[in-house]
This record gives C-alpha cells, sequence and structure tokens, in this order.
C-alpha cells in the first residue's frame, strides 16, 4: 500500500492551462487573453530595454559571483524596493521604521508576509480579500492556515467599483481584520478607487483597527507614473498605518520568468531555460511599522522565516532591478520603457473602445476605457 493512493488529483491551475491548450492551438489568428503578461504590437515578450543594459553592467562586473545572496536578499534591493513604494521622502523610511526581505516575485513576498500573519498575528483573524480578486490570494493564505472572507468589490451593474458594498463589509468585519488591498490595477476587474474613495477606505480600517496588506504587481503599469500608482499605499502610511505590502517586479521589468511553469512538455521547458535562462523572478515584502524598534523585531522575524523557507533568494533578477533601481539615468530609462508599455496598453484600449462605437456595438463600452491596467472586465458572458 502507498500512501499516495490517498492524494487526491487537483484541477490544471485554469490560466496556465489556458497557456498551453493556447500553445497547442494551430488557428493562425488565436489570441490568449488569459494570462497577465505584456505583449507587443507582434505579440511577442517584450525584454526592457533597460534590462538588457542592466545584464550587461551585470555581465562585465569583474566581482560577480555565483556565491549565497544574504537570507533577506540584497540589502541594496530591498532598500530601493521600499524607497520607490513608499516615496524618496518617505518619512517612515527616514524614521527607520521599514523592514523588508527579497522575494520570490510578488507570490513569494505575498506568501512570506502570509506566513508572517499566521505566526504573530492574532490568531483567528480573517483575511478579506475582494471579489472578484487574483485566484492565489485566497491558495496563499489558507495554505498557511489563515482563513479567508471576500468582500463586496465589483459592481456589475456600473461594471465599476461597489464602494458602499465594500465600505460596508469593512464596517462589518471584525475589528483587527487582515484586508488585502490591490494597490493599483487591480486583478481582475481594472477598475481602483479614487483617491477619495481610498480615503474612505481608509476612514474605516482605521476605526475598525484592520491590518492592511497591499499586494502592488503592477506599480508603473497602470499610469505609467510610479508615485501615482502608489498613493493608496503612501496614503495608508502617511496617515500612521502599520502595513505591509508585497512588490512584484514580474511585469514592470517584464521579469516573469514564467516560461518554465507555462509549457508543458520538458523538452520545451529546456529549450525554454537555455533561451530564457536569464528571466528570475524577483520581488520584494515591506513592513512599515510604528518604530524602529518594532521593526528591527519584524526584520528579524522576515530573516528567520525566509532562511526556513528558501534559505537564500535567487541573485539574477534582483541583481538587474538593483542595479536600475539604483542609477538615476537608467531609473530615468526604466520610467521611460514603463510609459511605453502602459502608453500601449491605454492605446489599445482606445482603439477597442472607438471600433466597437464605429461598428454600432450595441450596449456600453466605456468601462474599457475607464479601467486601467491589463485587465477588463468586459461585461460579456462566456458562450
Ligand atoms: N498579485 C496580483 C494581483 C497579480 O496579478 C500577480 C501576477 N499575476 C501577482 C500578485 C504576483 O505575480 P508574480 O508572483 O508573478 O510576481
Amino acid at each position: 500500500d502507498s500512501f499516495f493512493e490517498q492524494v487526491p488529483l487537483a484541477p490544471p491551475d485554469v490560466i496556465f492551462h489556458l497557456t498551453a491548450t493556447y500553445k497547442a492551438d494551430t488557428f493562425p489568428q488565436k489570441v490568449n487573453l488569459g494570462v497577465g503578461a505584456y505583449r507587443t504590437d507582434k505579440g511577442k515578450p517584450w525584454t526592457l530595454p533597460v534590462v538588457k543594459k542592466a545584464d550587461e553592467i551585470l555581465h562585465n562586473d569583474p566581482n560577480l559571483d555565483h556565491e549565497y545572496l544574504p537570507i533577506k536578499g540584497i540589502p541594496t534591493f530591498t532598500a530601493a524596493s521600499a524607497k520607490l513604494m513608499l516615496g524618496a521622502d518617505s518619512v517612515a523610511i527616514k524614521e527607520r521604521r521599514v523592514a523588508g526581505a527579497q522575494s520570490i516575485s510578488g507570490t513569494g513576498a505575498i506568501h512570506l508576509g502570509a506566513l508572517f500573519l499566521s505566526k504573530y498575528y492574532p490568531k483567528g483573524a480573517v483575511a478579506f480579500v475582494s471579489n472578484p480578486t487574483w485566484a492565489n490570494h485566497k491558495a496563499i493564505f489558507n495554505n498557511v492556515g489563515i482563513e479567508v472572507a471576500d468582500y463586496p468589490y465589483w459592481n456589475p451593474a456600473t461594471r465599476g467599483l461597489d464602494i458602499d458594498g465594500f465600505l460596508g463589509a469593512l464596517n462589518a468585519a471584525p475589528n483587527g481584520s487582515i484586508i488585502v488591498l490591490h494597490a493599483c490595477a487591480h486583478n481582475p476587474t481594472g477598475v481602483d478607487p479614487s483617491h477619495e474613495q481610498w480615503t474612505a477606505i481608509a476612514d474605516v480600517m482605521q476605526a475598525k483597527k484592520h491590518f492592511p496588506f497591499f499586494d502592488c504587481a503592477y506599480q508603473g503599469f497602470a499610469s505609467g507614473d510610479l508615485a501615482a500608482d502608489s498613493w493608496s499605499v503612501r496614503h495608508f502610511v502617511d496617515r500612521g498605518f502599520e502595513i505591509f505590502v508585497g512588490q512584484s517586479y514580474a511585469k514592470n521589468f517584464g521579469l516573469y520568468g514564467m516560461l518554465l511553469t507555462a509549457i508543458p512538455s520538458m523538452f520545451e521547458i529546456w529549450d525554454a531555460i537555455f533561451e530564457d535562462h536569464k528571466r528570475e523572478r524577483c520581488g520584494c515584502l515591506t513592513a512599515v511599522t510604528r518604530d524602529t524598534v518594532t521593526a528591527k523585531r519584524v526584520d528579524s522575524q522576515f530573516e528567520k522565516l525566509q532562511r526556513s523557507e528558501i534559505s537564500n533568494p535567487p541573485a539574477y533578477g534582483a541583481r538587474l532591478v538593483n542595479i536600475v533601481l539604483n542609477d538615476p539615468v537608467l531609473f530615468a530609462e526604466w520610467e521611460s520603457d514603463l510609459r511605453t508599455m502602459s502608453g500601449r496598453i491605454i492605446d489599445m484600449r482606445d482603439k477597442l473602445y472607438k471600433k466597437l462605437i464605429e461598428l454600432d456595438t450595441p450596449g456600453q463600452w466605456n468601462h474599457i476605457v475607464d479601467q486601467i491596467g491589463m485587465f477588463s472586465f468586459t461585461g460579456l458572458k462566456g458562450r
């Protein structure tokens, strides 16, 4: 008898399964609208020019080695990540009440934060996620034993934000709940709260002593402006909240490293490794706490948890991001690359909207241009 006998068959991941089916499909005009990865006009992945430059700098570095990174990652990388998210003039950074760890992209950042909460947050607290949300949120929190519930977010009638339902759920949630918030470019609706709505959300969360856990996977992708896209996070920090924020560099640096998980056959995986071995996943978990001693304690636990999870984070992607974030000239080039990507997305929305209007398509279509980022809820039903 094998204990494997009782292991149930898990269904394949919907999005990545779709990618595999898409690859196998021979229809020449096929388009994959599933996975959230940027594509060029030719439907191809885009290596950011600034990433290519950073790659050259890295490989011409005579001191480059393949030693272990520190457990919490490259210190200048995590510091620059906090600065990118919180702002160069952030009071929390000046007051040294920020902790951080390099992670395996955004997923790893959320996982590490969730794991920390499962150990140190008051037991029984529920994590609330938007309805709908990125499917992994529920799985990540459930995996570390935190129960997940949802708050209303999408209003199908307006194809916009259900702010009343959202605020009502925050009010009804037990005090001190964990609230997962998409910092910008909400996945999958493309609907973000306005500044006024964020302020109202923060008001209720402050009154209810909820803990904000920001997921920021699309900074610079929503508006093309890094500061504008982290307004929500900065607003909460300005108001004195203690927060977690998980950052992903998958989209805004084009460092998805996703070919490995998206491609089914072993031969193709090896092809992908050789062709694309340079893409590596990196992200960052940052905590803003009330004071320096608290930040130090949190930081020490990040290190301890990370050690037992992955020992040391992978170096490649973080080295590239570290080079760009810490060089003013390359940083400016990155901002320009971001405007290229966000600009194209905005342009595609505009073209689709105009075409629908030109064709006299029945229905309301303004949500296509009102929604932002990579995702759009069309309001269409599948057949
Ligand atoms: N959060 C959201 C809302 C996302 O859409 C994604 C990417 N699909 C992530 C986190 C994390 O992705 P990654 O681990 O590739 O950085």
